[in-house]
Formats: C-alpha cells, structure tokens, sequence
C-alpha cells in the first residue's frame, strides 16, 4: 500500500510523491489524515526564511482517524477513531525528556529513516507511534483535533505563568495565536488587555471577550495598562509579535515582581532589549515553545470539551493536492487564522 504526500524538494519547490508505507512495528498505529493545518512554520521552509533538510514533508498539526494498529498498541485504540496527532520525536529516555522538556527531546535531531525530514502531515496515510496519537472525542467536530497542537503550544506557555485567577494579563498581538491566548487566559480566570494595531484584529479581540483592546498606534499602551491597574502594571504579560520594540513595552507594562512571556522571536540579531528594567523591577522573563506531552493532553481535553468556542476563529478549508495555492492564500488573506488541508 502507498501513502501520498506533498513533499519540498527545495526552496520554493514541492510536488506530490507516493512513498510505500512501511511495514507497522508492533508499537506504531497506521492513521488517515483527516485535516492538516498550514503553519507559517511550514510557510517560511517553503519561503527558504527557516531552514530544514530537504526532502521535507510538513504538516505538524494533524486530525487523523485510525486505520490499522500494531500487536502492543493498547486495545482501546480502535479502528475509525478521531485522534490529534503529535508528529515530533519524544525518545522518553534522553535527559530533556526525562527533565520534562520533551518539547526538546534530542531525539528529534537525530535522521530517521523515513526518507525525508519533517513532521510528515501533509499526507494521506502516516505511521505514527502510539505515543504520538491522543484519540478525540467522537461528537466533537474532527478538524478542530487539528489545533490541538496550537492549542498545546499556547497552553505550555499559560501554564508556565506565574499570575492566578484575577490578575491582569496583557497579550501583544492577535493573530491566532493571540486569541488563542485570550481564550485559554479568560477560561482560567485573568482579566485580559489585547494590544493590536489592526483595527479589524482588535473588533474580533473584543468580541472574543478580551476586557479591553488597545491600539499600539494610538496611545502608548504601557502607561494605560498602569491607569486601568492602579498605577502597578500588568501580572504577566505575553509578547505573540512586534519585534523589540514591543519586547521592551512589554517589560515596562509589567509589574513589580511581574513575568514577561516572549512566545514568539522577535526575527532580530541583536534585539535591543532594556534589561535593566528585568533587574530593577525583579521581572521574570521566560520564553515558551512548542508543546510537551502534558499540555498536548490538556489541549486534546479542552477542544473535545466544548468548554471554549473555537468556532468563532476564522478556519478555512484547503486542497492538499493544491498546496502551493494554499499557501498563496495563507500569505494574501491574513485575516484566515488557519488553512485546514483535506485531500480531495
Ligand atoms: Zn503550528
Ligand atoms: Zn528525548
């Protein structure tokens, strides 16, 4: 049997390869892709601004139903069964999985003998391990199994906050990832401030339920964010985007004692970042990426839930087969928080 994939065999150039599916080792579950997000990761390969080996087949953000398991996969693992696939190597045995950083396993810089590097969800078929797959409750919506991965990410960085219920947390930018902040941080109780510059960005903050939108250009948002906290700053504050400039802001918003969470790069050399505001006023400043084993269950959890709307993000469903005009797509419509690719 063979599986179909879209593969990069360089920058700027991808086409669709039949690879034979490997034989199931007793501990990997065959899987068809249902949906596959389109990540800006996958976008920047293809634009040559991030680098991987090529062949490269990408696709990290994964709906899948079961097709076939292996001898010592367990029995609850049926046949037909939605699932969020978490395509990353996790050994389980090297020092950063065992510390609880599998979002760093080393394992994951090791070549495999698949025949190409990547994730691999921009497929049909795919053999995952059975560490890999996270079944999906059946009456939720299945593509929605296709942002556990963002979701993971976001809640990582959440869980890694130090502010609780009913402080103030300032999330910089509202892409999707953004709002993917707004949502999880309103769910565990933080009163929210959403900086943006776009106004269409800030109007869906708004309706999302963050408690105060501010434009970047308007006014200078760190002053404002001490009127509406009584002169303290904000608990925590998330930079999703804007370069140092915005790092900097961030620090200034933030309270005595507060954490500065940098989720994104800033895509800078040298940043110029004001460390002495780190020093003068004790701030935490932490980084958080990608997910780890735990904040992929939380996130599978809550999707399945129905405990948060994601309805009201701005999915659109896209042609596997026609990738390259997806991504297209991805890059003129920015308004689009995620390109769901389905076979055809
Ligand atoms: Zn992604
Ligand atoms: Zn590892």
């Amino acid at each position: 049997m063979k599986m179909r994939q879209i593969q990069f065999d360089g920058v700027g150039e991808l086409r669709q390869v039949e690879r034979e599916i490997p034989p199931l080792k007793d501990t990997q579950v065959l899987v068809k892709v249902e949906a596959c997000g389109l990540c800006t990761w996958e976008r920047y390969i293809y634009a040559g601004t991030e680098s991987m080996p090529f062949p490269f087949v990408g696709g990290h953000e994964i709906a899948a139903r079961v097709v076939e398991t292996g001898a010592a996969v367990s029995s609850e693992i049926r046949v037909g069964m939605p699932l969020s696939v978490a395509k990353w190597v996790r050994c389980n045995q090297c020092e950063l999985c065992r510390r609880g950083y599998d979002n760093h396993c080393l394992g994951n810089d090791k070549p495999s003998d698949k025949g190409y590097s990547g994730p691999g969800g921009f497929s049909d078929y795919l053999v995952c391990e059975s560490y890999e797959i996270f079944p999906f409750p059946e009456d939720a919506p299945i593509h929605y199994a296709a942002l556990a991965e963002p979701v993971a990410c976001v809640t990582r960085a959440v869980n890694r906050l130090r502010s609780v219920a009913g402080d103030t947390v300032v999330v910089v930018g509202a892409g999707l990832m953004g709002l993917l902040f707004l949502k999880l941080l309103k769910l565990r109780g933080y009163k929210v401030i959403v900086v943006q510059r776009s106004a269409a960005r800030r109007e869906r903050a708004a309706k999302m339920g963050a408690d105060l939108v501010l434009d970047p250009g308007a006014e200078y948002w760190p002053e404002r964010v001490r009127r509406e906290t009584g002169g303290m700053g904000a608990a925590s504050v998330v930079y999703t985007a804007g370069g140092s400039a915005a790092v900097n802001e961030c620090l200034d918003a933030a309270r005595i004692g507060g954490d500065v969470m940098l989720y994104a790069p800033t895509h800078e050399e040298r940043p110029p970042v004001d460390l002495d505001l780190v020093h003068f006023k004790e701030l935490v400043l932490t980084g958080a990426i990608r997910h780890d084993k735990e904040s992929f269950r939380q996130a599978v959890r809550l999707l399945g839930s129905g405990q948060v709307e994601f309805g009201d993000l701005n999915l659109s469903f896209g042609s596997m087969e026609h990738l390259r005009e997806e991504m297209e797509r991805a890059d003129t419509d920015r308004e689009i928080h995620r390109i769901l690719l389905r076979w055809e």
